[in-house]
């Protein structure tokens, strides 16, 4: 039955990790994967999930399961967020939000919707996006076509080439759009080229798609979701996905949510039926451990405060390390060219490297970072900084 099946590659950034490990220079460096690290190297647990863990488990009586929706205080925690605990279309009852496993969870749970709804839906990606979105919206049946998005070359939003390509987007397309901290490049729209967007949305006829998975990591938390916000005001229509495994650590708990924001309450009611339905026939109800976790430190001023303070945290160290990558790499050479990483947010910028230098910094001085030169910043501590900056310097020539 299954013997046909020939052997797949590894995936390339699992590859890398690896390749990483099995590296014995002690100087060896690790800006593949996209995990928050400490100075140290580390990705910890949060100290107010830890604080939050041990909490659920004084008081945790039954490992019974969930509403098919998940955990509605973390529901409530992920709408707030993302919308603003005042916003409109939460008031008037126009958002349903299920809690999905993790930001993947959501997006393909919004691409079998959305499927369900219109199969002859396209999704517009941005070239470049997320290789992982490839997968996860095509495997519903959904069509892809790409905007231009960012421009390598001057390591700038493309928006005019982005605004042109979406004129063709109408009534059955959505339009994915990255809220903040954009995967791989780092680029984000500004506030004006959001509602320039919006505008756009509203005249053609198409749907946002939202894709946020690093609410906290750019400006803020409220920042972030400028464009959410401004999109659930303006517009009937919105798809959002979100994730926890960033902003509170989460990753392996799988704990994200997917947002459908409708016309009216009774439209919204109506989707969220649809939503679990095709949850039901996924994955039944998604894992309640992080969901809690979420639940307990969103509700409990002390613990929320905390995270709020550890998201600032890692926030800033991933700002301050961009301002010094910048500073050590034009130390090293005359020309400014590395400026670009100080302007971009999140913990992903294109160094703008070709594959050759990409494999000499792999090969000669134990630099890894996927072929597109993309590098997880907060992988830079201050042992490997000048170490970094002297290799990649080596490699421009
Ligand atoms: N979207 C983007 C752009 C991401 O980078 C990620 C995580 N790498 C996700 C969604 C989903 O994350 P998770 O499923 O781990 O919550």
């Amino acid at each position: 039955m299954l013997d046909h099946l020939p052997q797949l590659q590894p995936d390339p950034i699992l590859g890398l990790s690896a390749a990483y490990q099995n590296d014995t220079n002690p100087k060896k460096v690790d800006l593949g994967v996209g995990v928050y690290k400490t100075e140290a190297g580390d990705t910890p647990v949060l100290q107010c999930v830890a604080e939050a863990e041990a909490q659920l488990l004084q008081t945790q009586t039954s490992k019974s399961y969930t509403p098919p929706a998940g955990i509605t205080g973390a529901n409530r925690a992920a709408a707030e967020l993302a919308f603003g605990r005042e916003h409109q279309a939460l008031t008037d009852k126009r958002v349903g939000t299920v809690q999905t496993p993790g930001g993947c969870g959501a997006l393909r749970l919004a691409a079998e919707l959305i499927a369900h709804a219109n199969p002859d839906a396209t999704i517009w990606v941005s070239t470049p996006t997320w290789a992982n979105h490839v997968p996860l919206l095509t495997s519903a049946g959904l069509r892809l076509k790409e905007y231009p998005y960012y421009n390598f070359a001057e390591h700038r939003i493309d928006f005019d080439a982005m605004m042109e390509t979406l004129q063709q987007a109408g009534e059955n397309d959505l339009v994915l759009l990255h809220a903040c901290c954009h995967n791989p490049s780092g680029a984000d729209l500004s506030q004006s080229q959001w509602q320039a967007v919006a505008e756009l949305a509203s005249k053609q006829g198409f749907t946002p798609f939202i894709d946020m998975a690093y609410q906290g990591f750019g400006q803020g938390i409220d920042q972030d979701a400028y464009g959410v916000r401004l999109l659930a005001d303006t517009l009937p229509e919105l798809v959002l996905a979100t994730s926890f495994s960033k902003n509170l650590g989460l990753y392996r708990e799988r704990a994200g949510s997917l947002s459908v924001v409708s016309a009216n309450a009774t439209q919204a009611q109506a989707v969220l039926s649809q939503t679990l339905s095709i949850a039901r026939g996924l994955y039944s109800m998604p894992p309640s451990h992080g969901a809690s976790i979420v639940d307990l430190v969103y509700h409990t001023p002390e613990l929320r405060s905390q995270w709020k303070s550890e998201l600032t945290g890692m926030r800033e160290r991933i700002a301050g390390l961009r301002e010094q990558l910048v500073g050590e790499l034009n130390a090293r050479q005359d020309k400014q060219r590395f400026d670009f990483i100080a302007r971009e947010a999140g913990m992903f910028s294109f160094l703008g490297l070709s594959v050759a230098q990409v494999t000499r910094l792999k090969n000669e001085f134990s630099v890894y970072m996927t072929d597109n030169s993309r590098i997880n910043v907060a992988g830079v501590n201050a042992h490997n900084l000048a170490y970094l900056a002297d290799a990649i310097v080596k490699v421009l020539d």
